[in-house]
């Protein structure tokens, strides 16, 4: 059993004044393998102070010099890729395999994709005679999730350190071990000390203390829409900039020109995959009613083919869920579903009958669903698919739309100038054409209730820069 009993903080490992621990369950097995301190608002103080000392010297870095570190530690990260891709299989349940593909790969995709936009950015540019300076926020503080841990660290980390800000960071409590090994490698490759630290904890009081700081400009969490309406609350005490990614409800729609076993087979795999943990992920599948049986059987042959296990089984596609409130909670939309006169077309609440441990839910798909059954308007966050018919193209983009959310969305269709259309329509930060793929360099953030801002590109740099008109500098 490893334990973490130090935080990072000033560029030393040192005690936590925090006593509690909390222990870090393997969700395939469920049995504890790490044990976690939890640090405090003594804590936050702490490391928010060496964040404030180091800005200025920080910030006054060349951007040539930040370049170069943010390629060193894309590399770092390319060194221990097996090692995070483990890690977080261990801490989250994502099947190995594709966890050192995603979980560890996306990281290292974006810091080098940072050191590209910091070297080709303008930091100053002019508006007639005034110049228009950015400069970097300051201090920030960041809250993570657990369901791409790293990957949702990295989004802030990497433009953060671009900028030149300084940063305390909180990551999730059921997936920390991620965060030390970052930790470990921002140090090794000499980002000095105070500019990044790291305060593991609970949201409620690391968090807290986070989002109510004083001393922090900048806030930036994703999580849950409830956390980030706590955080923007706290925030606003001290007018805080505030960015949020929060969660999804995102809408598939498959027009009826399209190629229906391509679509349908992708839009199952791709709703399923981290079984289902994925704020984007695509869980309304909207279909032309008179194709649905075609749709349900293409689904369900897909669905079944999928392998469930633990994350170090051979050929497993849907690892377990990350936690046992997170099955009880998942288990529990099926339940509704089925109440609400949804069609189980496959899967259910019960554990699959091969795994007897485990925080494992079956892949499970609902057809007929209707667009205000709770199954089609809440974020499930599990291996779950509503597949919800529609009349005609006007009705469903209406029932895309119809959500309180606005992060995800998708588009098929065989004429690419129609799908194009209906994605101009959609209230979304994102949408995918024909199964485009993930574009890690493009912005990401949510329209409506999933969130403020962006993060990725030279849009999720901004977020982290002030700016400055400067008149009559050339009089
Ligand atoms: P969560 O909201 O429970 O926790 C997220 C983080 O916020 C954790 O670090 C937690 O400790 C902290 N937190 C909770 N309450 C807080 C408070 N009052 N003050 C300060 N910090 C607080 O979310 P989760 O269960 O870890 O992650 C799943 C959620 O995250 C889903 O809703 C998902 O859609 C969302 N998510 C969004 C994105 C995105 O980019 N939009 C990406 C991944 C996950």
């Amino acid at each position: 059993m490893k334990e973490y009993k130090k935080l990072y903080i000033n560029g030393k490992w040192v005690p936590s004044h925090g006593t509690d621990t909390v222990d870090i369950v393997n969700p395939s097995t469920e049995e504890v393998f790490a044990t976690v301190v939890l640090g405090d608002e003594e804590d936050v103080n702490l490391a928010v102070k060496a964040a404030r000392q180091s800005f200025p010297s920080w910030s006054a870095t060349s951007v040539e010099d930040r370049v170069i570190l943010l390629t060193k530690i894309s590399e770092a990260l390319t060194a221990r890729q097996t090692e995070i891709g483990d890690t977080i299989a261990m801490e989250m349940g994502m099947p190995a395999p594709w966890s050192g593909m995603i979980q560890a790969g996306l990281p290292i995709a974006t810091f080098a994709s940072f050191s590209t936009i910091l070297a080709n950015y303008s930091f100053e540019t002019s508006m007639g005679s005034t110049q228009i300076v950015k400069e970097p926020i300051g201090v920030c503080g960041f809250i993570t999730p657990w369901n791409y841990p790293l990957h949702q660290i990295v989004g802030k980390v990497a433009p953060a350190l671009a900028a030149g800000c300084t940063m305390v960071l909180k990551p999730s409590q059921l997936a920390p071990l991620n965060a030390f090994i970052l930790a470990e490698i921002l140090h090794e490759v000499g980002v000095p000390p105070g500019v990044f630290n790291l305060v593991s904890g609970a949201g409620s009081k690391v968090g807290q203390a986070i989002s109510t700081h004083p001393d922090i400009d900048m806030v930036s969490i994703t999580g849950s829409t409830q956390s980030g309406i706590r955080v923007a609350q706290a925030g606003a005490e001290t007018v805080k900039r505030t960015t949020l990614e929060l969660g999804g409800k995102s809408a598939n729609i498959l027009l009826e020109d399209t190629d229906f076993p391509t679509a349908v087979a992708k839009g199952v795999s791709d709703c399923l995959l981290n079984s289902g943990q994925t704020c984007s992920a695509l869980t309304r599948m909207i279909v032309p009613a008179a194709r649905q049986e075609e749709v349900i059987a293409i689904a369900k042959t897909t669905a079944e083919s999928l392998i469930v296990g633990g994350a170090f089984d051979a050929g497993v596609y849907i690892g377990p869920l990350v936690d046992k409130d997170q099955q009880d909670s998942v288990r529990g939309y099926i339940h509704k579903g089925i109440e609400e006169g949804a069609t189980l077309v496959t899967g259910g609440p019960e554990q699959p009958a091969n795994l007897a441990k485990g925080y494992f839910v079956k892949p499970t798909i609902f057809a007929d669903v209707k667009p205000d059954m709770t199954i089609a308007r809440e974020e499930i966050f599990g291996p779950v698919l509503c597949i919800i018919p529609y009349r005609n193209e006007e009705e469903a983009i209406e029932i895309a739309n119809d959500s309180l959310y606005g992060l995800s969305g998708a588009v098929w269709s065989g004429d690419i100038e129609r799908a194009k259309k209906v994605a101009k329509q959609m209230k979304t930060g994102q949408v995918f054409i024909n199964g485009a793929g993930f574009d890690i360099n493009a912005p990401f953030g949510g329209y409506k209730q999933s969130g403020n801002g962006r993060e990725r590109s030279k849009y999720g740099l901004e977020e982290f820069l002030e700016i400055k008109a400067i008149m009559g500098h050339n009089d």
